[in-house]
């Protein structure tokens, strides 16, 4: 099983941030008293192509890669050298 170079627990998977960009329809909402609410509604969800994906260790939060392929690598063999990319 993969180890965290970092807390050297046995982990499984690794936790991914990924940056996204959020699209709304923003619009006002009149509410009873005649105050305007701002509101927000959900559209799409798309991915930004920037590369800046980290993938962390689900145990200790550390940042182990950046590379997704190296992730990859990491749990399938199991190990990893005392490098971080
Ligand atoms: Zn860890």
């Amino acid at each position: 099983m993969p180890k965290c170079p970092k807390c050297k627990k046995e982990i499984t998977s690794l936790t991914a941030h990924s940056s996204v960009i959020e699209t709304y329809d923003f619009n006002l909402i009149k509410r009873e008293d005649g105050e305007y609410m701002a509101n927000w509604d959900h559209i799409d969800t798309n991915p930004v192509d920037n590369n800046d994906d980290d993938f962390c260790c689900p145990e200790c939060g550390e940042i182990l890669f950046y590379d997704q392929e190296k992730a990859k690598e990491f749990l399938i063999q199991g190990s990893w050298e005392e490098k971080v990319c």
